[in-house]
């Protein structure tokens, strides 16, 4: 079951610190995470179909895995009590058995199976010694005192999966790994969350569309390619809807049209202090919108709120802002109405190879180039020029150097925060 809707009035309420006009960017996650709730149709899909999706349910396993002891190496299964300290054991080999088929002879003492992997451990026997520890020849083998333990080498029943536990949990991302410990379990289909439908445009009267002529004091829309970028990584479906002319009629057509179809609304521009554009004021009209300015660095202005039942996320213009308040803010907000229950993957800690300079009282998002060093620990620099608008720093880095809110100048050798690119986009 969803949480009510809570207006954005009630959010702020019990918001700590809440100041729209200097908002501290770590106030901001706790303010969307209260704005979104995560889908909840679900639908049933095969295997190779459900990558990237959102577990609906737990998958409780219907058998284990392994479904049986088994040997973990090739070499002779025997009654591991029989092996001393001080003296080789001596084996007689009395048959095989084969992966794929359970051997059902009987073992006494003294005796052993030559075994292969993921072969069925016959009855009685725990330990199995390699091929390469056991010395001999034809029927009779020998195990030298000291190199093995009772129970070596026996993989054991559920050790992957037992069989009525959860193997995986609802809210988890169905990577690969999660795909082949479906199809371990003999699962065919799942039911996963329907995916999240998230509407997108970008807005301003300098903004140009690839394929027309070049203007004098115009710009190409560069922020639909990489939010259609990043959306379609994080598996959503997209709803493209290109450059809105900067007119009311426009703007209201485009917001109504992504409200009806959408979960969410991403717009880029327009949302700055000072706009000429009409955009914040159709933000304002059609919905429920608050308009920040966010103590970070690229970023600053930023729109929330919903217009109808979408989330609108109304970005700033610059093309590294809008990557930046995406990973920042956004990604994370539509993880959660994806319905992942996953945890952000953690920030990483690098050493500066250069001096920064940094203000106390502002979150700053630099471009960074991470690399391993010689001696194992990570080292970045930041990729030349800084400004909101070189998209190119972005193509160059691989990751965000966090410069968090108190923090101040940073030394060359000083450890600092990085959030890699590297599985997010
Ligand atoms: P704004 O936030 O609307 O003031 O825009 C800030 C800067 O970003 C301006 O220089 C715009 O020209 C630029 N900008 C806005 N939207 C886009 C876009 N879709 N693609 C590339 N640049 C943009
Ligand atoms: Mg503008």
């Amino acid at each position: 079951m969803n949480k009510p809707l809570k207006s954005l009035e009630a959010i702020v309420a019990e918001l700590e610190g809440y100041d729209p006009q200097a908002l501290q960017a770590d106030r901001v996650g706790e303010f969307l995470s209260q704005l979104v709730n995560p889908v909840t149709e679900q639908e049933t899909l095969g295997i190779f179909q459900a990558l990237d999706r959102t577990l609906a349910q737990d998958v409780i396993s219907p058998i284990s895995v392994p479904p049986h002891d088994n040997s973990a190496m090739d070499g002779y299964a025997f009654v591991g009590a029989q092996l001393s300290p001080s003296q080789a054991l001596h084996l007689r080999v009395v048959g095989t058995a084969l992966a794929g088929a359970a051997w059902h002879g009987t073992v006494q003492a003294g005796e052993c199976v030559k075994i292969m992997t993921g072969a069925v451990m016959p009855a009685g026997l725990d330990t199995v010694v390699p091929q390469e520890l056991a010395e001999g020849v034809g029927e009779h083998i020998h195990v030298a005192p000291g190199r093995l333990q009772a129970g070596d080498n026996r993989r054991h029943l559920g050790e992957d999966v037992k069989a009525g536990h959860a193997a995986l949990r609802r809210g988890e991302r169905l990577g690969p790994a999660a795909l082949g410990l479906l199809a371990s379990l003999g699962i065919a289909q799942v039911s996963v969350l329907r995916r999240l439908r998230v509407a997108y445009f970008s807005t301003g009267n300098e903004i140009l569309s690839v394929g027309e002529p070049p203007r004098e004091g115009a710009v190409y829309d560069s922020n639909r390619y990489t939010v259609f970028g990043l959306l379609t990584r994080l598996g959503c479906e997209v709803l493209d809807l290109g450059v809105v002319p900067d007119t009311p009629a426009a703007l209201e057509a485009a917001f109504l049209n992504a409200a009806q179809q959408a979960d969410a609304i991403i717009t880029s521009g327009g949302v700055s202090v000072g706009e000429a554009d009409y955009t914040k004021a159709m933000m304002k009209k059609l919905g429920d919108v608050a308009f920040w300015k966010i103590a970070m660095r690229p970023g600053r202005p930023m729109a929330v709120g919903r217009i109808g039942r979408s989330v609108l996320f109304g970005l700033p213009g610059n093309p590294v802002a809008v990557m930046v308040t995406f990973l920042a803010f956004v990604r994370p907000a539509l993880l959660q109405m994806m319905g992942r229950t996953s945890p952000a993957p953690p920030l990483l800690k690098a050493r500066s190879l250069e001096p920064l300079r940094k203000k106390p009282g502002r979150t700053e998002y630099q471009r960074g180039t991470v690399t391993l060093q010689a001696n194992g620990s990570l080292a970045v620099r930041t990729t030349g020029n800084q400004g909101s608008g070189v998209l190119s720093s972005m193509v160059q880095a691989n990751g965000l150097i966090v410069l968090h809110h108190q923090q101040g100048d940073v030394a060359a050798g000083d450890e600092v925060d990085v959030m890699m690119f590297d599985g997010v986009i």
